[in-house]
């Protein structure tokens, strides 16, 4: 008999989304169980930037902000050939008016110790391999150790499982989550320099990128660090022009190149390798709820078009999820927590279908060229790209920009 462990709810995965989903049912007093393959502390190829979005996330989950390990940044610089402007975090009622980096190595063990203090078990090391699966229902997962995967495995018997396992999500795949290709999907390439030329208290981004006299389609980052290194990476969508003839690894090298010297980016300020990966977006993941499982998260494919964003989105996923299945236990009526994708449907809906638009036009030279050239250099119009890009509202009785936004989401139909 393979051994077996029973819990109320079983979270696979243990990222933001996952550590978020635990911190939220922990704390409502629900048994939760979250598993990941990997120990932690462990890294994640990302850019390691929060936005004010993502400050707001974690600060529901009761984490200190002002822990050295954070670098704070006071808004955006965007560099364009000609242009370069600084656009500061709006100052709104619903947001925090900073953003924050920290390496993920840190970030996420920070997380998933807050919800093993809000009461969560958590086992690291451990592969969920497949669901466990009774008359149509998910009931939990077969596991086995990461690091001998040959072992018996064990089943773990929930009455609820959340698949937060990642871009991936191989979990969630035999349950029947499938992906929707005809929403955009980004790529991305970072690595880490030692750089004495922080470049300020900014998320830094670039907008051509050049190989030699070539422009590829495509965007920079560099976020400083607290403990002065950068996050320096580049990324791409699936949405724009010869998205399958440059790879990440290629516009990487392009933008790492083509930065000015005395940034000092060089082979030999580097820290480690360049990593890729992919950006699901848009909620390019369906369904998002199979009977007895939530999906959250990259799993759900729910980082955000506008700007590549995905901590936020996995931990108000989770949140969410998490909400609607403490509700579900307690009423012993689980079937109220399959209104979950709905709840999505109605939350992003509306912006996500505004931020496909925009994923298109950005994938079009002939309109971003002039747009970069007349646009960029009004700070009016690009503080309102850039609390749009980052869902930074307070919504319809906020003030004129809240009120556009909202107007302009109102006219996409939510889908
Ligand atoms: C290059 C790059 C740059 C990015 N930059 C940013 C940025 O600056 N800001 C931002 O907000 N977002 C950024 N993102 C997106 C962000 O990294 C993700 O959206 C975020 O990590 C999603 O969190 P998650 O918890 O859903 O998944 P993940 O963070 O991927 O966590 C999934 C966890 O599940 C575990 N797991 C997977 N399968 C199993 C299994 N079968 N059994 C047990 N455990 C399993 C994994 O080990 C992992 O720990 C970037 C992404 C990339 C690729």
């Amino acid at each position: 008999m393979p051994e077996r462990i029973e819990t109320d709810v079983l979270i696979v995965g243990a990222g933001p989304g996952g550590s978020a989903a635990a911190y939220h049912l922990a704390r409502h007093g629900i048994d939760v169980l979250a598993v990941d393959k990997a120990t932690f502390p462990r890294e994640k190829v990302c850019g390691d930037g929060l936005t004010p979005r993502s400050v707001g996330a974690i600060e529901r989950m009761g984490v200190d902000t002002s822990d050295p390990g954070f670098e704070r940044v006071v808004g955006l610089r965007v560099h364009s050939k000609d242009v370069t402007i600084d656009l500061p975090w709006p100052e709104l009622e619903t947001w925090p008016n900073y953003g924050l980096v920290m390496p993920r190595l840190g970030f996420d063990h920070l997380l998933l110790e807050r919800a093993k203090k809000a009461g969560a078990r958590v086992l690291e090391g451990t592969d969920a391999r497949l669901p466990l699966m009774h008359d149509g229902w998910v009931v939990g997962a077969e596991t086995v150790p990461a690091a001998d995967p040959e072992t018996e495995p064990t089943e773990i018997h929930a009455r609820f499982t959340i698949a937060a396992d990642g871009a991936a999500s191989r979990f969630a795949a035999p349950a029947g989550v499938r992906r929707d290709d005809s929403r955009p999907l980004g790529i991305a390439a970072r690595r880490y320099y030692r750089a004495p030329n922080l470049g300020g208290p900014w998320f830094e981004s670039w907008l051509d990128l050049w190989e030699g006299d070539m422009l590829l389609p495509g965007y920079g980052w560099l976020f400083p660090m607290a403990d002065g290194r950068v996050n320096l990476g580049a990324g791409l969508l699936s949405t724009f022009r010869n998205f399958k003839d440059i790879s990440a690894t290629r516009l990487f090298a392009a933008f790492a190149t083509m930065l000015p010297e005395d940034r000092g980016i060089s082979e030999d300020s580097a820290d480690g390798r360049m990593l890729s990966g992919p950006l699901p977006m848009s909620l390019n993941r369906a369904p998002q709820a199979v009977p007895g499982m939530l999906v959250v998260g990259d799993a759900a494919g729910a980082v955000n078009p506008m700007n590549g964003e995905g901590i936020a989105y996995a931990i108000e996923t989770a949140e969410m999820a998490a909400e609607l299945l403490h509700e579900a236990l307690v009423k012993d009526h689980l079937g109220l927590a399959m209104v979950y994708p709905q709840a999505l449907r109605e939350r992003y809906g509306r912006y996500f279908r505004l931020g496909r638009g925009f994923a298109k036009l950005v994938g079009k030279p002939e309109i971003m060229g002039p747009a970069t050239k007349y646009l960029l250099p009004n700070p009016r119009v690009m503080g309102f790209a850039m609390r749009m890009m980052a869902n930074l509202t307070d919504g319809r009785h906020g003030d004129r920009q809240d009120k556009l936004f909202y107007l302009l989401e109102r006219l996409a139909r939510a889908s």
